[in-house]
């Protein structure tokens, strides 16, 4: 499967500063596709830079609804509209800061694949659930929550971010995110059947061009999601070379 790694540039950078991190992804990187999910705002130009480049556009969220009185929000046909193509969807910031449920996600991730949006769907669970032995339970619920069908065969993606390792520095161990990605590969495919084993599973949480290559080699990682590393191109794309031949 060809590796994806994907950038959360979340509520950073001014538009020079998109466009010019932008610009510096343009080349790409051998083998690997890139992805780079700017704020709302930013997303029509970074599209336009990425046109015709290894590098694909998303937003960081959608509303569920088509459209309507909803103020500040933004569906998914008008990130499309925009050139993006991809869409986070339940990010732990946005499951956190806006209360967001898998139920939520689930209505969201229908109305960006009814758009023709490819849909990154986040789930992970807390420290304490972690440390209370769930983490594992945690995320299959996640997943049965807010994966909707039809999810498979639009190659949605899933990521699985662990709420603790996001821009902490810290990172579960190898043998942790193995068996996150081995279960959520069971979970899919006992859910949606063999097609799931084509979709992508991405490890998100402090990933490094130090770290990076170390996740990569494991089974069910197919890719990352990067938040912190994303801001800095050398970086993102050292992450992106770390990924095996
Ligand atoms: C994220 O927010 O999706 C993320 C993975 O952040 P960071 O890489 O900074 O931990």
């Amino acid at each position: 499967m060809r590796p994806l790694i994907a950038g959360n540039w979340k509520m950073h950078g001014n538009l020079r500063e998109a466009v010019r991190l932008a610009e510096g992804l343009r080349e790409g990187v051998d083998g690997v596709d890139l992805l780079v999910c700017p704020p709302f705002v930013h997303l029509h130009p970074v599209a336009v830079v990425a046109l015709g480049s290894r590098v694909a556009v998303g937003a960081q969220d959608c509303h569920a609804a088509g459209k309507g009185a909803h103020t500040g929000d933004v569906s998914a046909a008008m990130v499309r509209d925009t050139g993006a193509t991809h869409v986070i969807l339940g990010h732990s910031e946005r499951r956190q800061n806006h209360a967001e449920t898998d139920a939520s996600v689930m209505a969201k991730t229908e109305a960006a694949l009814a758009a023709g949006l490819i849909p990154v769907v986040c789930v992970g669970e807390t420290e304490a659930e972690r440390l209370a032995g769930r983490a594992e339970a945690v995320v299959t619920e996640q997943l049965a929550g807010s994966i909707p069908y039809g999810f498979i065969t639009a190659g949605g993606i899933v990521a699985y971010e662990p709420v603790w390792a996001i821009g902490t520095g810290r990172t579960p161990t190898e043998e942790e995110v193995a068996a996150i990605h081995a279960t959520m590969r069971h979970a899919l495919v006992e859910s949606f059947g063999p097609a799931a084993r084509t979709t992508r599973l991405l490890y998100g949480g402090s990933v490094k061009p130090g770290n990076a290559a170390g996740i990569f080699a494991l089974e069910h990682v197919d890719g990352a999601l990067v938040g912190g590393a994303s801001l800095v191109a050398a970086d993102f794309l050292a992450i992106a070379r770390a990924v095996p031949e």
